[in-house]
């Protein structure tokens, strides 16, 4: 049975509406990330589960308790900000206890609980500084044990990397899943980097415009994307405007070219775009079909990762490939071919 509940949630602000008919059921120990555009909602959702807004319609539950009215702190949930939010007054050992202390709890447990929530953290040694001497990846882990410190039966995360470095980002990213699947805790990430969550979540809630535009595995929402929002969203793809040219063969027109690219009975004759992803392209003709010839536009190094970019009849065309496999490109506005291999390509 799911642990927390979100059924038919809707949220407006004077009129404006910024999360419409939300429904989710996520498991004990799962972690879901909510990921999309800037204003898309995430925050709002959030806000509602942690307490601090109430939604103009729908049921929030936990473990079948209906909590959609409950105040913040009756809910058993932890949360991280993207600003840290500690208190500067505070050492490090008295932020994590605080809510402990708030609670009314014994000073040894209080002790034993922050001493183990600093371990967790690899912080031991910082219990008694302050914030301000301490880096900013420093600060979010120790935002990060405060908010795990009461035992929540829930962490509620936003964005709580967006403000760091890069190189720490990606640190901080890998300690979050080590902890979340050390303590088995239910967790809901919100973030707009597609790689986070690809990279951290059982299952990602893509959303739009306040909406929930698909619900899957990080594998199901990068392979088969619900439609354009998604596949442009997540990772690079290419989208490109072409003609049915042979129905039946499943063969489309992109300017004067012919190429195969699978069904497109689905489609009700609706404008036809042919899509694949930069990776899935080969550079080179390779002998049957499936080749579109063009002129190269430009060469882009991305580090491990090659991409060029291929203008085929006024249509631009974006490959990857790996670095290694990148030595002899031609130079930019030499003609060049490409392979589309049948399975990698779908219509829309
Ligand atoms: P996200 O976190 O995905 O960037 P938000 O949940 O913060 O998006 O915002 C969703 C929409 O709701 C936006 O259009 C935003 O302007 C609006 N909104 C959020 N909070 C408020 C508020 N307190 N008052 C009015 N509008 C709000
Ligand atoms: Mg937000």
């Amino acid at each position: 049975m799911a642990q927390l509940e979100l059924n038919h949630i809707s949220k407006s602000f004077s009129g404006t509406i910024a999360v419409h008919d939300f429904n989710l059921a996520v498991e004990t120990g799962e972690f879901i990330s909510f990921l999309g555009p800037s204003g898309c909602g995430k925050t709002t959702t959030l806000r509602m589960l942690a307490g601090f807004e109430i939604p103009t319609s729908g049921t929030i539950r936990l473990d079948n308790r209906d909590l959609t009215l409950l105040p913040a702190n009756k809910r058993n949930m932890g949360m991280v900000f993207q600003s840290y939010a500690l208190f500067p007054n505070m050492t490090a050992a008295q932020n994590v206890g605080y809510g402990l202390k708030v609670a009314g709890k014994p000073k040894a447990e209080i002790e034993g609980r922050v001493n183990e929530m600093l371990d967790l953290i690899q912080m031991r040694d910082f219990a008694r500084r302050y914030p301000n001497q301490l880096s900013g990846g420093q600060q979010q882990r120790l935002a990060l044990a405060r908010a795990l410190a009461i035992r929540p039966q829930v962490l509620l995360l936003d964005e709580p990397l967006s403000a760091l470095d890069a190189k720490i980002r990606l640190e901080l990213r890998q300690e979050i899943r080590r902890i979340q699947q050390h303590l088995g805790i239910t967790t809901i990430y919100v973030t707009h980097d597609q790689e986070e969550a690809l990279s951290l979540s059982d299952r990602i809630v893509v959303m739009r415009r306040g909406v929930i535009q698909q619900v899957g595995t990080p594998q199901q929402i990068y392979n088969n994307p619900a439609g354009d929002f998604v596949a442009e969203f997540v990772g690079h793809i290419n989208l490109l405007p072409v003609e049915v040219d042979q129905p039946r063969q499943g063969i489309v027109r992109l300017g004067s070219q012919l190429i195969r690219a699978g069904q497109f009975e689905h489609l009700n004759g609706r404008p036809v775009r042919l899509a694949v992803r930069p990776e899935e392209l080969k550079s080179g003709f390779v002998e049957g079909a499936n080749n579109l010839t063009g002129k190269i536009e430009s060469v882009t190094y991305l580090g491990a990762i090659v991409r060029i970019r291929v203008d085929v009849d006024g249509h631009l065309v974006s490959l990857d490939m790996f670095n290694e496999r990148a030595l002899n490109i031609p130079a930019v506005g030499q003609p060049y071919a490409i392979h589309f291999p049948v399975g990698a390509c779908w219509l829309t």
